[in-house]
């Protein structure tokens, strides 16, 4: 589903953030994504949906290659969800309307149906009673809920998370995560930016660790976990775990 081949990025001639970035996503698989600060997760999540340009190396989504510019690229990322740190909704429209907007403006839904799909979705995420509030009513964790059922809305073939909990107080980390969760499960193929390590545990099908913009460990969980390969792995997770 997602394919990333040799990948290079500099953001200047003498700072080069990812190097021959190498890994794929395959259709319903978790693929967690972590590393110290500065790694260059955020930038490899970006360039998946061409938010990021790349200099050299290759990525596919679903068998469209983003960095060809002849890609249609709205058409390509409004199949993309993403779902970033600081949730980012329209704060002047209601829950309800951040749902529908890129439906209607995007997809050309009518205005019933991406109403009833709205609703469905805030359902889903345990949110219908908020429908006609502001985001600014909300607390941190709904709306994360909000911004993943808005990424939804749109049937996305595959899900970008870029560190969806880490803005949140920690007791509103598990009802998005819960969400995530239920995603994996349900088979949503997910590429997610997390230090969760219990999120990756439940629903990782493989975790990817990164440093220095370079790909050091992609294993299975049970490997990853049972005893990763590089040194800096290790020492990662003896932080954090
Ligand atoms: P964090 O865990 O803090 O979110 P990260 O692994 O997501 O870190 P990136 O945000 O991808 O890391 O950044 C990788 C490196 O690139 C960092 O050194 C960062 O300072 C640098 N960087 C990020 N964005 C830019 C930019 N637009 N211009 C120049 N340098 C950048
Ligand atoms: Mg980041």
């Amino acid at each position: 589903m997602i394919e990333i081949s040799h990948v290079n990025k500099w953001y200047s001639p003498t700072f080069q953030v990812l190097t021959d970035c190498t890994t794929s996503v395959t259709k319903g698989e978790v693929v967690v994504v972590c590393g110290p600060s500065g790694s260059g997760k955020s930038t490899l999540i970006k360039c998946v949906n061409a938010l990021e340009p790349f200099q050299s190396g290759d990525i596919s989504v679903d068998g469209t290659k983003v960095n060809d510019p002849k890609t249609n690229l709205p058409k390509l990322r409004s199949r993309v969800g993403m779902v970033f740190q600081h949730f980012e909704l329209f704060p002047h429209l209601k829950i309800i309307d951040n749902l529908c907007l890129a439906q209607q403006k995007v997809l050309g839904r009518s205005h019933d149906k991406s109403v009833t799909k709205g609703m469905q979705l805030l359902e889903r995420v345990g949110l219908k009673e908020q429908a006609q509030k502001f985001p600014a009513q909300l607390s941190g964790g709904q709306q994360q809920r909000v911004a993943i059922a808005r990424a939804l809305a749109m049937d996305p073939i595959v899900m970008l998370f870029d560190e969806p909990t880490s803005a949140l107080d920690p007791e509103m980390v598990s009802e998005v995560l819960d969400v995530m969760v239920d995603l994996a499960r349900e088979g949503m193929t997910m590429m997610v930016v997390t230090h969760e390590m219990g999120f990756a545990r439940k629903v990782a099908n493989r975790v990817i660790f990164m440093d220095r913009g370079e790909i050091v460990e992609d294993a299975p969980k049970d490997d990853f976990f049972g005893k990763p390969r590089s040194d800096r792995a290790q020492k990662f997770l003896s932080k954090i775990l």
